[in-house]
């Protein structure tokens, strides 16, 4: 059955169309039929939602998660991984290259992007720079931006090697193509286990220094503008340094972007201390200095996105000695509610913002289609209760695996539906 659906007197957050304000939005098929201010006359068969409690923004997107598929689908699957998406209020997802072969070659996307066809969350493809990304041969990444890839990264394994990083930003220039960097120095992090610093000394852990990440983001931003101002967005985003590094590149002219995890603005390396493996990802959580200044980045407009890193693993790769366990974490189901929870309702951002950080901003930076939530456009929408209370149950995801360290985190704000395609999905959490 068609989607009939009357959401009545909804709070509509729209950046793209300058609209905050209270509305009833009539959703039929696949589109927006009626938004209005005054009554909406609709049909015997439509559904009315009491909405006064909901608010109704471009439908969210996520641009750095890992699906798993090809070659790691005990972990995670297309199908899985976009219906954690939907339950988390996405409509639409990149995911990363990291697969099993890596996807470094036109059928891999293909094969991702004919999987994601029917999906309500849509899912789009980051490619790998380098051939199975070993940082040694350039992927053809023009064939791949052709057959539907919107961004480049070898995301785990960061290009370490400065001529080939060099050459993919001048291959990519005449395309205007984006390339995006894990920015991980490795002789500098070899074989470890968290942020270093008082936390890593006390837990006799083997550290990764800040500096580590901060050297290849100046490096790379001095690159991308050594090649004559090519994009370049920074992934997962974690340290003061780089915040600051970014916010330099901005005011300079350059076109650097970037994103940053929830957990990089809920958690510091204090929540390591009992050698809890959810609490440990790459990059690492870091001290509050550098989370406040995420946050500052998130204020002042250094920061364009919020991506998850959802990063799933299963449970005989998390529950193991701190040092021996997978880095990572899921996030789709727990990013609205964190980012309402730890930005909105802490003050430091209006519901305005927060839809920029969840929806505009990062489908601008990949070059997708702008959503309006107007009359006659496609519904492409998540519906949230911006005051719902609610305690986080990891057991409640929809993720294959549930490695979370948010279980039992109350949270205020709160996914309640999906909306893509001609779909609607309930979020069940
Ligand atoms: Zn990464």
């Amino acid at each position: 059955m068609s989607l009939n659906v009357l959401f009545e007197n909804i709070e509509i957050i729209s950046p793209s169309d300058s609209i905050h304000e209270r509305r009833n939005l009539w959703i039929k098929g696949d589109s927006i039929h009626a938004s209005s201010r005054q009554e909406v006359q609709v049909d015997a068969a439509t559904e009315r939602i009491n909405a006064q409690d909901l608010a109704c923004l471009p439908g969210l997107f996520d641009m750095h998660v890992h699906l798993r598929e090809p070659g790691q689908e005990y972990k995670e699957t297309i199908q899985s991984g976009t219906e954690s998406a939907a339950n988390g209020g996405f409509t639409g997802v990149c995911c990363m290259p990291n697969t099993v072969p890596a996807i470094d070659n036109a059928p891999t996307v293909e094969y991702i992007m004919n999987r994601a066809k029917e999906t309500l969350t849509e899912v789009l493809v980051c490619a790998a720079i380098t051939k199975e990304r070993a940082g040694k041969e350039l992927a053809p990444m023009l064939e791949l931006k052709e057959h539907g890839a919107v961004m480049f990264s070898d995301d785990g394994a960061c290009v370490m090697n400065a001529e080939m990083m060099n050459r993919a930003f001048k291959y990519l220039k005449p395309v205007n193509g984006l390339i995006s960097q894990h920015c991980e120095e490795h002789t500098l992090t070899e074989g470890f286990a968290m942020h270093e610093g008082t936390v890593s000394a006390l837990l006799g852990l083997k550290g990764y220094p800040s500096i580590a990440e901060e050297i290849i983001v100046a490096r790379d931003i001095m690159l991308a503008a050594h090649n004559g101002n090519c994009r370049y967005h920074v992934s997962h985003m974690s340290t003061a340094g780089s915040v600051e590094l970014v916010r330099q590149a901005k005011l300079r002219g350059q076109r650097v972007t970037c994103e940053v995890t929830p957990h990089h603005f809920v958690l510091t390396d204090e929540a390591v201390r009992h050698y809890n493996t959810n609490a440990k990802m790459n990059p690492p959580l870091r001290t509050q200095e550098d989370l406040n200044a995420i946050i500052m980045g998130i204020k002042d407009g250094t920061v364009d996105c919020i991506a998850t890193d959802h990063a799933p693993h299963a449970v005989h790769e998390k529950e193991l000695e701190f040092a021996m366990a997978m880095n990572g974490i899921t996030g789709l189901e727990t990013s609205v509610g964190l980012a309402m929870t730890y930005l909105v309702h802490a003050g430091h951002i209006d519901m305005m913002r927060f839809a920029e950080l969840m929806s505009t901003t990062p489908r601008e930076i990949l070059g997708l289609e702008t959503i309006h939530v107007q009359e006659g456009a496609k519904a492409n929408l998540t519906i949230i209760a911006p005051r719902e209370e609610w305690t986080f149950e990891g057991g409640k995801s929809l993720s294959k695996s549930k490695n979370t360290p948010f279980g039992g985190f109350a949270l205020k704000g709160k996914p309640k539906f999906a909306i893509n395609r001609g779909m609607m999905r309930a979020c069940v959490l």
